[in-house]
């Protein structure tokens, strides 16, 4: 079954920066769990590098826009590698691939009628690459999002006919399992009934976009540019590409993952020129929330910016990924605190996971000459009745992005395991020699929950997941999440490797 999904394709005005990266991470994770589940997945990311706002970044810098476009997707392409991102296209919209469909396209939804020459006037926001909807007597204004003046724009453009799509567009929007989550699908319904504008897809005097065929002096405009970037990702993809066969490349799209300022394009703009196009329009559009610091809004003005490369490099990539995932539910915003990250990375990944797994087979060492114990029981043993259980919610939660279920319910495994563990206190047990079958089972059992919450951790933190199962002597490649969580996989008898600690402790460190 293939699987496709995307993050949006990042603007290069300038480097990457907290907020891509969680959204990445948590696609990342959805793509590795669903390629556990078997599923042929296509995971695109890439970046937007089109419009006015590049362009006059790169002249402010003295150089060419391209070369300014090299210079930040370098810094995406570096920031992915350090964050495990396990991405299987990168688009770059400056690409030849990406043209030629841009061109294509547009030839499609001329041929459907949509598109025309009308006159577009009014404030615009460069920052926003958008006509804000200000009163044109007004004699200066800002705009509300990046604080800057809005610059009065009176030309000719393209347009395309969005309102022929009103119906359409409504019924989509109003669709059960469309957009995601409940909060924001009310806001887009209320934007489409209040009535769908068409909107301009072309700009005059703007150098650093694609030339309209036909149209001198037009280049599209970023949007409408940007958007096809996630087709031309399935074609780079495909040496034989066209807009024809996507739909045997991997399109549509099973979601597109993006942040909830950028919702209205992905989900009213982007299927109306699809349809228009006549192509399949993507099955879901998940808004996520924005990252603050200490409850305030991150921005260079306050100085209080997380940057990506120097977070992993204190604290891991493992750790980071773990707290991103785990204490921000997916859709609501976030608010990302230190301590609390340091906290709650020491809590589950080092005294909850780190201990049980120690503990346990250090114990296995010890009593059943270096190895795995052999578990004779006729009965079903308590863990397993509980993993079982645990695999439901997970797999319930992580295929809806509810990534901070799913991990709540691995740990809630780990502590059972521990509290059963103190329980039974094996190491009282162990002294009596007719015990030793008792605590032969109980060590198993704890070993094979180990290795199974190895498995679930893996889409989030692949390279502790893949520490657990050496340490487990369990073969770590080609591991699923069907077969290899079958209770009873671990090897009785296999010898078990030196116990080391999965994880250090994480220390607080104060210049955050
Ligand atoms: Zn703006």
């Amino acid at each position: 079954m293939k699987y496709t999904l995307t993050t949006p394709l990042y603007y290069v005005n300038d480097k990457p920066h907290i907020g891509s990266a969680y959204t990445t991470i948590a696609c990342d994770a959805q793509a590795r769990y669903k390629r556990l589940k078997g599923h042929k997945v296509i995971f695109i990311t890439g970046v937007d590098e089109h419009g006015q706002k590049i362009q006059r970044t790169a002249e402010q810098k003295k150089i060419e826009p391209i070369e300014h476009c090299n210079n930040i997707s370098q810094l995406y392409l570096k920031l992915w590698d350090k964050w495990d991102i396990s991405n299987d296209v990168f688009i770059r919209t400056s690409s030849q691939e990406h043209i030629n469909i841009v061109n294509d396209f547009f030839n499609r939804v001329f041929s459907s009628g949509d598109i025309y020459m009308g006159h577009q006037k009014g404030w615009y926001c460069v920052g926003c690459e958008e006509y804000k909807d200000i009163d044109e007597h007004a004699i200066e204004s800002t705009c509300p999002i990046h604080k800057q003046k809005l610059e009065w724009r009176d030309e000719e453009n393209l347009f395309f006919r969005l309102s022929k799509y009103q119906n359409e567009i409504e019924q989509l929007v109003n669709k059960e399992d469309f957009i995601y989550p409940i909060s924001r699908k009310n806001e887009i319904i209320n934007f489409v009934n209040s009535g769908l504008k068409d909107f301009s897809i072309s700009r005059v005097n703007v150098k650093w976009g694609i030339p309209v065929k036909g149209y001198k002096d037009h280049t599209f405009y970023v949007w409408f540019d940007a958007l096809l970037g996630y087709i031309s990702s399935i074609c780079k993809l495909n040496s034989n590409y066209s807009l024809d066969n996507l739909i045997d490349n991997g399109w549509p799209a099973d979601v597109h993952v993006i942040g909830k300022d950028i919702l209205r394009f992905h989900a009213v703009y982007w299927p109306a020129m699809l349809m228009s196009a006549n192509l399949e329009i993507p099955k879901k559009v998940i808004g996520h929330g924005f990252l603050t610091k200490d409850n305030l809004k991150m921005g260079k003005s306050l100085g209080n910016i997380i940057d990506p490369d120097k977070l992993v490099k204190d604290y891991g990539i493992d750790s980071v990924r773990w707290y991103l995932l785990k204490d921000f539910k997916f859709g609501s915003d976030g608010d990302f605190q230190f301590r609390r990250f340091v906290d709650i990375v020491n809590n589950d990944l080092a005294n909850t996971i780190g201990n049980l797994l120690n503990r346990t087979t250090s114990m296995s060492r010890k009593w059943f000459e270096g190895n795995i114990p052999e578990a004779i029981n006729s009965d079903t043993h308590i863990l397993q009745i509980k993993v079982v259980d645990t695999l439901k919610v997970y797999n319930s939660s992580f295929s809806i992005f509810d990534f901070s279920r799913a991990l709540d319910s691995v740990i809630e495994l780990a502590t059972f395991a521990n509290v059963y563990l103190n329980e039974q206190a094996p190491w009282k047990q162990i002294k009596l020699n007719s015990n030793k079958q008792l605590v032969a089972n109980d060590i198993y059992s704890i070993l094979e929950t180990c290795r199974i919450i190895a498995i679930m951790i893996n889409p989030v933190v692949p390279k502790l997941s893949i520490k657990i199962l050496n340490q487990l002597n369990f073969n770590s490649t080609d591991i699923n999440l069907t077969e290899c969580c079958y209770w009873g996989l671990l090897q009785s008898n296999a010898k078990l490797p030196t116990p080391e600690p999965i994880m250090n402790k994480l220390e607080f460190i104060d210049d955050n």
